[in-house]
């Protein structure tokens, strides 16, 4: 099923785009307007539930104007946080999933869902990154502040990135999704650098805060198709969310992990707990309730001005999963995301650059623009 608008907006520098194309080829005609400036422009300051909500359903095509390619904004925390030397490629912003502690919620204020219509340029600043570069392995992403692929059968760019990434062996581009939409690309046969991963969480997490997502059973099963066809797989178990139940549901989900791939099927598997700005409370609470299990355990005032739950409680969720993970398989790769030097001691014993299996993406990389 295509994602739902109500609306789609396109740019007049983007009307005669490829994914402009595809848009009027795939909804209807009376849901299409072409603008001179990108609507709701004039409505400043932080959106409110409702407008939100209607974000996610107002799509705008529009060129970027800036430079696309970035580092990771844990990079920007290099003195609090351990980085991964992750880069970043933003193709949109806005997400049409649902996540009841998405981080978008304090961090957007436009009020649509954007695509930017003008890969050809981002991939050029690629090309001349990585003809600077050629040897360093940087881990490019695309997840960032909107899915990978969950808008994916509209732009089909992920075809045009796998393409392109193939003549970049050293180079490694991650897709990072919650959705299951991986048939827009599935027929290109897979490279050992190209890495599609899935977000997830037990399915117990997944019914109850991922709204709008690919169902549990339903994301293991693509990620199988993906590897059959060659592409590596990553599994980001974050946010891992406490709840009574944590131990023996995230058992579960390490145990399916196993049982369903090997040690050379994935490339990383990363912990990351609950983390999110002390800004987007209340719209949380608005928009999903105080049912919601990121209420189930107190948070703190953390690294990043972060709320998160207390270091010893974070150590504790990762040190079970990790205890967990490798009595089932000891060659899985384990990291965690966007966490303190601390808790790396207290849940792993070491930093990653102390272990061997993680040197090699811990290990500090030339800066870009
Ligand atoms: S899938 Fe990711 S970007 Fe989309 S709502 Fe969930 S957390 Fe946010």
């Amino acid at each position: 099923m295509l994602p739902i608008f109500d609306k789609i907006f396109i740019d007049v520098v983007s009307k005669n785009s490829e994914v402009a194309d595809r848009v009027r080829s795939l909804y209807p005609k009376e849901i299409i307007f072409d603008v001179e400036t990108e609507p709701f422009s004039d409505l400043k300051g932080t959106m409110t539930s409702d407008e939100f909500n209607q974000s996610k359903r107002t799509l705008f095509l529009t060129e970027y104007k800036g430079h696309f390619f970035k580092r990771c904004p844990g990079a920007t925390q290099k003195k609090t946080l351990t980085c991964c030397n992750y880069h970043v490629l933003n193709l949109g912003s806005q997400c049409n999933m649902n996540c009841s502690y998405c981080y978008l919620q304090s961090y957007l204020n436009s009020r649509t869902t954007k695509i930017f219509t003008n890969i050809d340029q981002a991939l050029a600043e690629l090309k001349e990154m990585a003809d600077l570069h050629p040897t360093q392995p940087f881990r490019v992403g695309t997840g960032e502040v909107i899915d990978s692929l969950s808008l994916d059968e509209i732009t089909l760019y992920s075809r045009k990135l796998i393409n392109f990434f193939k003549n970049y062996p050293n180079w490694v581009l991650e897709f990072k999704t919650k959705s299951n939409k991986i048939d827009q690309f599935i027929d290109l046969p897979g490279a050992k650098n190209i890495v599609v991963s899935w977000s997830i969480n037990p399915p117990h997490i997944i019914n109850s805060e991922e709204h709008g997502t690919a169902r549990f059973d339903e994301r293991i099963a693509a990620a199988k198709k993906c590897r059959d066809q060659g592409y590596k797989i990553a599994f980001h178990i974050d946010p891992m969310i406490w709840h009574p139940e944590w131990k023996e549901n995230y058992s579960f989900l390490a145990e399916e992990i196993a049982k369903n791939f090997s040690a050379s099927d994935i490339h990383i598997i990363s912990l990351g707990a609950l983390r999110f700005q002390p800004e987007q409370r209340q719209m949380m609470r608005e928009r999903f309730g105080m049912q919601s299990m990121v209420n189930a355990a107190e948070m703190f005032t953390s690294e990043g001005n972060k709320m998160r739950y207390d270091a010893g409680l974070r150590s504790e969720m990762f040190q079970f999963m990790q205890t967990k993970i490798r009595s089932l398989n000891s060659g899985f790769n384990i990291f965690l995301c966007m966490e303190t030097p601390e808790t790396w001691i207290n849940s792993f014993d070491k930093v990653p650059m102390q272990m061997p299996e993680l040197k090699q993406i811990f290990k500090p990389l030339p800066e870009v623009r």
